[in-house]
């Protein structure tokens, strides 16, 4: 019998599973030197908060979700993404009431029924940031800086990132309405999938990747002219502290996010080599969120990093990540005693924090020297029965070649000296 993963979700083993980790880890970095806390978010909750909190009309939610009924007949619903959880999280702890803004992180996977390709899964890691309780475009500007700073930490170099406005609720409204009269006539009776949109949530039509549609819709009217005062002036100044941080962006005034809690500000983190799955970090500002899933009001910004697809980026640029911490100090034993002396001053290395390794199923010189070389470990220590009645160890730097012979009793600490 032999078992696959179900369809969409990844296995990742060393080697590449480091470079995962060391991507997440990138992307967390700039958030601790910012203030962020860490948030433990559930996998699974009420599948009302996603459809309420997300949007019914988005795709997430009318066909990406991996919803269940528990033993107990309630609806649940695996989680799709972090931001409507985060909200949720804040307001049950009322951390809405205490110092403000609430500034938070969190890492794990998400669950999307999603056709499965290169870069879209059915489960997904993201590391996602969200500050709420003001509606401060400098924060909007913060959150996209760190966005930049682990991107650029990790090396990746052609990213592009697009902001926009989606301006205030009533902008969209006036819009959405300018937008269905405007593709009816072009798009409209193109399918049933278009013309549900074009009904439903005009600005989707603009998300559509289809060149036919992109073509179509080229001269779409834009949110841009139609926003009020206020959202104007918070765009020009999220627009200013970013110039300020030195964070290059372009004006993408298209931009169309995929969830339905978005106000203002949004943004996109787009690799060119990516092909069409190209997004691989996004965010925006969800000012009327708390209220759509029954709290009192809170404004809030944050985004969401894809850390597979940002691996991808990385692959694709042909930048290695950082590689996992490899092995310091590996012992070659030759014959049991050796081997017990071995496996001791292994432990003891290692609960000095230095790591180290020793060659396992009693193999011979020759397979027991390649596995150090494998290890990447800096230097072999040769244990042999003769060299054990000397009281010394051969200790090997693998990098030059050249053997030492030293003294059991100094052996630890000639080797954490080489550290
Ligand atoms: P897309 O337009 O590609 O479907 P989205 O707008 O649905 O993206 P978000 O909800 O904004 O994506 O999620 C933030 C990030 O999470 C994306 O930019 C992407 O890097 C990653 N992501 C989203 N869905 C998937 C998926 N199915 N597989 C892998 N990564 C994903
Ligand atoms: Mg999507």
């Amino acid at each position: 019998m032999s078992f696959a993963p179900p369809k969409g979700v990844p296995d990742y083993v060393p080697p590449r599973s480091g470079r995962l980790l060391a991507v997440r880890d990138a992307m967390v970095a700039p958030l601790r030197l910012a203030g962020y806390g860490y948030l433990e978010l559930p996998a699974f909750e009420e599948t009302a908060l996603f459809s309420r909190g997300v949007g019914e009309t988005t795709d997430v939610v009318s066909k990406e979700m991996f919803t269940f009924t528990d033993r107990g007949e309630r609806s649940l619903t695996l989680r799709p993404e972090g931001t409507v959880g985060a909200v949720r999280a804040v307001l049950a702890a009322g951390l809405e009431r205490g110092a403000l803004p609430v500034k938070l992180w969190y890492a794990g996977p998400m669950f999307r029924y999603e056709q499965p390709q290169s870069g879209r899964q059915r489960q997904f890691t993201q590391v996602g940031a969200e500050a709420m309780g003001t509606d401060d475009p400098a924060l909007d500007a913060e959150l996209v800086a760190l966005a930049d700073q682990a991107y650029r930490a990790l090396g990746l170099t052609s990213l592009v990132l697009h902001l926009a406005t989606l301006g205030d609720p009533e902008d969209r409204a006036g819009y959405s309405e300018r937008l269905r009269q405007w593709l009816t006539p072009r798009v409209g009776g193109l399918d049933a999938e278009t013309d549900r949109r074009i009904e439903k949530n005009p600005l989707r039509v603009l998300d559509d990747k289809r060149p036919e549609v992109r073509t179509a819709t080229a001269g779409a009217p834009l949110l841009t002219d139609g926003i009020g005062t206020a959202a104007k002036a918070h765009h020009d100044a999220v627009r200013q502290h970013l110039t300020d941080l030195g964070v290059p962006f372009v004006d993408d005034p298209r931009l169309v996010r995929g969830l339905d809690y978005y106000r203002r500000t949004t943004f996109e983190f787009v690799h060119p080599l990516l092909g069409a799955q190209s997004t691989v970090g996004a965010g925006g500002r969800y000012d009327g969120l708390s209220q759509v899933i029954g709290g009192p009001p809170l404004p809030g910004v944050g985004w969401a990093l894809g850390v597979d697809r940002t691996l991808l980026a990385l692959e694709a640029e042909a930048v290695v990540a950082a590689t996992p911490p490899s092995t310091a100090v590996f012992f070659v034993p030759l014959g049991a005693t050796a081997k017990a002396r071995a496996v001791a001053l292994v432990g003891e290395l290692r609960r000095g924090g230095t790591s180290a390794d020793l060659a396992y199923g009693d193999r011979g010189m020759k397979g027991a020297m390649k596995a150090a070389d494998r290890s990447g470990a800096t230097h072999a220590v040769v244990l042999g029965d003769r060299d054990l009645e000397a009281g010394v160890a051969q200790v090997k730097d693998l990098r030059d070649g050249s053997q030492t012979a030293v003294t059991l009793d100094t052996l630890v600490d000639h080797l954490e000296a080489q550290r």
